[in-house]
């Protein structure tokens, strides 16, 4: 008998979700709309899931009430918590020392215990990300928790060097992500940019692994019983 490799020897997918159902998930991004772009996706699936699910956006580096709002509003479509690391007015995150990030990030870690972290990777090419990423890395020294990275987050498409080691299926909140990225509307629209790359990019991830739409992850750290 003919067997269809592709879908019949498959191994069974196991439910991110599920893993973190009733625990902690920190998601850590730059400025507003990186986590929606990012992994919009999966953080409304593990928010359905039962996961509480929060935000952390380190910076917002100008027109701070507008993106502030737009922050807001995306992570109410995607039903997480908000909550912004300098939330007294625009920084750089080019001006706050490492150790200094270091430590705010380490105060999160403290204050929520979580049972996973998503973040930007190494992969990225805007300096904001990697600073953020670079500051995330040491956090794992305070507790056992997975961390993994998402795909480097953009306007507009560029070559990257971001290899996904596991696929979080997202066909059923793809419609949240998409809705998260348009809040950030200075983002896109007022600047003639289209939003529609995020699906077909969720698409094509999707397709590697046999579903309708999917976000990539890298994984850099995760406990397997
Ligand atoms: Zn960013």
């Amino acid at each position: 008998m003919k067997m269809d490799c592709a879908t019949d020897l498959r191994p069974q997918a196991q439910s991110l979700a599920s893993r973190y159902a009733g625990q902690t998930v920190l998601a850590i991004g730059a400025h507003p709309d990186d986590l929606e772009i990012g992994v919009g996706g999966t953080l409304a699936k593990l928010r359905k899931s039962g996961a509480k699910v929060v935000m952390v956006v380190a910076s917002i580096p100008k027109d701070f009430d507008v993106r502030l709002e737009e922050a807001k509003r995306g992570a109410q479509i995607l039903g997480c918590e908000l909550r912004i690391l300098f939330d007294r007015g625009p920084t750089r995150i080019e001006d706050v020392k490492t150790c200094d990030l270091v430590g705010m990030l380490d105060d999160v870690i403290r204050e929520y215990n979580p049972a996973a972290m998503l973040t930007h990777s190494d992969a990225d090419f805007h300096n904001d990300h990697l600073l953020i990423y670079q500051a995330c890395l040491p956090t794992q020294r305070l507790a056992h928790f997975d961390f993994y990275s998402y795909h480097p987050t953009n306007c507009r498409p560029v070559p990257v060097r971001f290899h996904p080691r596991a696929y979080v299926d997202i066909t059923d909140t793809i419609d949240a992500k998409m809705h998260a990225i348009t809040a950030h509307a200075s983002q896109f629209g007022g600047r003639g940019l289209d939003t529609e790359m995020y699906r077909e990019f969720a698409h094509l991830q999707g397709r590697m692994v046999g579903v309708p739409y999917a976000e990539g992850l890298d994984v850099s750290r995760m406990l397997l019983s």
